[in-house]
């Protein structure tokens, strides 16, 4: 992952997909936005408290910088549900409908998946084969219901990926130097306690590795950012450093 700076907006971009020609992603941080205190600055969710105002001007500064017709979102319920959706799903800019679900998937281009974030993983994947991009949200609930392989499983069975060809990355979110889960024997099932090292905290971007790779990615194409929010918490809205906080973009689409 590596920053860039354009139309005065600070993102990151992952390695291995800055040159796909077709392709447009980046990962935001909390700055350059105009939300104050304690949603500063680059807050792009409703409903947390937010000036509703300043969380518009934000997206609209997201879809300026990056381009395209229109950002989808989900209203996230850190369930397994996976939209797939096409260029009649959503045209209404910044103003799309929130289904219900934690990932999308589209072949329409145009369309800016955008899934928000503060600790939970947000995991971009692109299958340059098929030119088909999904966008997931995982938190810790997620993971353990493998929402990633279910993705994938969707992009096989619906858009004739192969797993071979897409390319993934897992951005920002609560590394294992802060993923402490106190409650873990009721909270985590015993097959994921592999996971965790000897202070209770669990490595949840290893667990998304291991998952992407069961479902068919080589490892090789997958880039992990392994940039933790809570640590970074001046850059990146982190709800287990600052509890009342905004969300972050991160955002996939294909070029109209
Ligand atoms: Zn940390």
């Amino acid at each position: 992952m590596h920053e860039v700076e354009e139309k005065g907006l600070q993102f990151y971009r992952f390695d291995h997909m800055a040159d796909c020609t077709d392709l447009s992603h980046a990962v935001f941080t909390r700055l350059g936005g105009a939300s104050a205190p304690p949603f500063d600055s680059l807050n792009v969710t409703f409903g947390l408290g937010d000036n509703p105002n300043d969380v518009h001007l934000n997206r609209r500064r997201i879809l300026q910088t990056i381009g395209g017709g229109a950002m989808v979102f989900l209203h996230q319920v850190h369930g397994n549900r996976i939209i797939v959706v096409d260029g009649q799903s959503s045209t209404n800019g910044v103003e799309a409908s929130r289904p219900a679900a934690d990932a999308l998937i589209t072949s329409a281009p145009g369309l800016l998946l955008t899934i928000q974030v503060a600790d939970c993983q947000p995991i971009l994947l692109y299958d340059h084969r098929r030119q088909i991009v999904a966008n997931v949200h995982a938190g810790w609930r997620g993971s353990l219901s493998d929402i990633l392989g279910r993705t994938v499983a969707v992009m096989v069975a619906e858009c004739d990926c192969r797993p071979a060809d897409i390319l993934a990355g897992i951005g920002p979110s609560l590394g294992p130097c802060c993923a402490e889960f106190r409650n873990y024997r009721t909270e985590i099932p015993k097959s994921f306690w592999a996971y965790k090292d000897d202070r209770d905290h669990f490595d949840f971007w290893a667990v998304s590795v291991d998952q992407l790779c069961a479902a068919g990615l080589r490892r090789e194409n997958i880039e992990v950012s392994r940039t933790c929010t809570r640590c970074a918490a001046n850059r990146f809205f982190s709800y287990r450093a600052d509890k009342t906080t905004g969300r972050f973009a991160a955002v996939i689409g294909l070029n109209p």
